[in-house]
């Protein structure tokens, strides 16, 4: 390596206060883009294709507006996209690591300054965040990611064989995959929507990235940012859409060396038996890492702080809409913390505002779109009617003006109640109590009430509950938090991805991501080779 990464800091968090500069410059942005209305085109081979299929990007808390519209891709431009990624593929993988890096790290500075608000701006309007939720996730997180993987990519291209013996030098080159990565991004963060595809890239692949039909607005930015970064056109293949018609058709190129997924286990599950079935096609066997759903807990002991125990609960089943993988959706509580805990939780909400997201006292904002909506409107008019549960909080869904739903707890008596152990996806909160001498078998009943084993937390002040904690549920977690709400996970701090139904647990933001987009090859030169085939004992 003839050059060295400096290990990277976190991107500072920008606070927004009233009066605040960058709040001027946020809301200037926020009014520009609200004011206008954008064509999406897909981005292939650098060429932008106007399809004339259109769907529109709205603001979810406000339906009726519209932001912009997107070109769908069929299946001539699926087939352009792929053989992008063909036509680039020796040059990009060839390009020396200090190149393919320097253009991550100045789409990170441009993304820290030029087009901050302009991204937070987007992720804000088009999937209905507000400022902090924006600021942590679009400028942040995919800041760090770029910053980061560049670092880590340095340290696994370091690692080299222990020993070249006397006349012979032994070598690791790291190959890019032969073929092509699939990217396919979810709604919910901007910032995955962002390292998803340019993970493998940044190892030399190149890559037909999929986003998700409620987040092309935020995306769309990202490409212009990445290719006035200097990425070489081809590398990336903006392709918006059906996300079945686009999946079946690059699932089934002989040219898939890898799929970067993160979505619901049920979609992953699609992908995964689409690709086995079609294992005799494929040149290589495709690395496969999805990232999916989440059933996150918070267990509390006796011995919790309370008030932590509620705001924890609090920030970590709402914010966002309680839209994160991460997001707190059962709660096991001991019995007689249960009632300071309600006050505190009662106090609190009735405090929070939910509505769009240019009024900044607004905590809550929409959920993404009808579908999402009627889903978990679902979930709670189950609860509502249910023999077992009861309502303690909110309940109410309204979509006249946008998708909105209250933050809503759920109080049941049956471990395994539906919104114990289903994924809702959206601000519902379900809340068990138990006999607080009954810490041990709570544990078990929350190890394995869920398929999924995403994040989860432990709060107690007593060391001996959390190692008990911390030793039973060593598997229901891949993010686990002691005294912490399950959210909020930090590139750099807290690898972030969980096993069981949960994914492949390949930890974005992290070399054990990085490592799945390389081939090794092992290169052995022989300075002085055998000149003779008998060996000494021979003699
Ligand atoms: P989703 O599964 O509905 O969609 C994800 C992506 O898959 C979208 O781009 C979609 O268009 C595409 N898709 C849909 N059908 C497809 C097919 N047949 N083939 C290929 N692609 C297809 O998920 P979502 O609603 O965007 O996101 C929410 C889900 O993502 C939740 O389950 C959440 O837990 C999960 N998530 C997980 C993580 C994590 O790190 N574990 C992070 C964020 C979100």
């Amino acid at each position: 390596m003839f050059f060295s990464v400096p290990v990277p800091k976190n991107e500072p968090i920008q606070s927004y206060v009233p009066g605040s500069t960058e709040r001027k410059l946020l809301e200037q942005e926020l009014q520009k883009l609200y004011d206008q209305q954008i064509e999406i085109p897909a981005i292939i081979g650098g060429k932008e294709i106007f399809s004339g299929s259109t769907e529109n990007c709205i603001c979810p808390h406000d339906h009726q507006h519209i932001l912009g519209h997107y070109h769908k891709v069929g299946h001539s431009e699926i087939s352009q996209a792929i053989a992008a990624t063909n036509q680039v593929k020796k040059d990009w993988s060839e390009m020396p690591f200090y190149h393919r890096s320097a253009i991550f790290l100045k789409a990170a500075e441009l993304l820290s300054t030029k087009y901050r608000f302009l991204l937070n701006a987007a992720t804000m309007l088009g999937q209905s965040k507000n400022v902090y939720q924006a600021e942590i996730d679009s400028a942040c997180e995919l800041i760090d990611f770029w910053r980061f993987n560049v670092y880590f990519a340095e340290k696994i291209y370091e690692q080299q064989p222990l020993i070249s013996p006397k006349g012979e030098w032994n070598f690791s080159e790291y190959r890019a995959l032969e073929g092509f990565i699939f990217a396919v991004t979810p709604f919910n963060f901007t910032a995955i929507a962002g390292n998803l595809p340019t993970a493998p890239a940044l190892m030399g692949n190149t890559v037909v990235w999929k986003p998700s039909g409620t987040a092309v607005y935020s995306g769309y930015y990202i490409m212009k940012i990445l290719q006035e970064s200097g990425l070489p056109d081809g590398v990336i293949n903006f392709i918006p859409g059906s996300g079945a018609q686009i999946g079946d058709s690059v699932l089934d190129s002989p040219d898939l060396a890898g799929v970067h997924f993160t979505g619901s286990t049920g979609v992953f599950n699609q992908i995964w038996k689409r690709t086995a079935n079609n294992i005799n096609l494929y040149k290589s066997y495709p690395r496969i890492v999805g990232e999916t759903g989440g059933k996150d807990f918070i267990v509390a002991h006796k011995s919790a702080d309370v008030r932590a125990l509620a705001v924890a609960s609090l920030r970590g089943a709402f914010e966002y809409q309680g839209q994160k993988c991460s997001a707190l959706s059962r709660l096991y509580i001991p019995d007689s913390l249960y009632p300071a805990w309600l006050d505190h939780m009662t106090e609190m909400l009735s405090r929070v505002k939910m509505g769009d997201v240019r009024d900044f006292g607004n905590l809550i904002n929409a959920v993404i779109d009808k579908k999402s909506f009627d889903n978990i409107k679902q979930y709670i008019d189950f609860a509502k009617s249910a023999s077992d549960a009861e309502i303690l909080w909110g309940g109410n869904c309204d979509d006249s003006q946008g998708y909105f739903v209250e933050p809503t707890i759920i109080k049941t008596n049956n471990p395994n109640f539906k919104t114990m152990h289903e994924e809702i996806f959206g601000p519902v909160l379900t809340v068990l109590t138990y006999p607080e001498n009954k810490f041990e078998e709570i544990l078990s009943v929350c190890d394995s009430t869920s398929p999924y084993g995403l994040t989860g937390s432990i709060f107690a002040q007593d060391r001996n509950a959390i190692c008990m904690a911390y030793n039973e549920l060593r598997h229901s977690a891949g993010n686990f938090y002691i005294n912490d709400k399950p959210t909020g996970a930090v590139v750099g701090q807290q690898p972030f991805g969980g096993s069981r139904s949960s994914g492949t647990n390949d930890k974005a933001g992290s070399a054990l991501n990085l490592q799945r987009w390389i081939s090794a090859r092992s290169i052995k030169e022989n300075f002085v080779p055998a000149t003779d085939f008998e060996y000494p004992f021979m003699r």
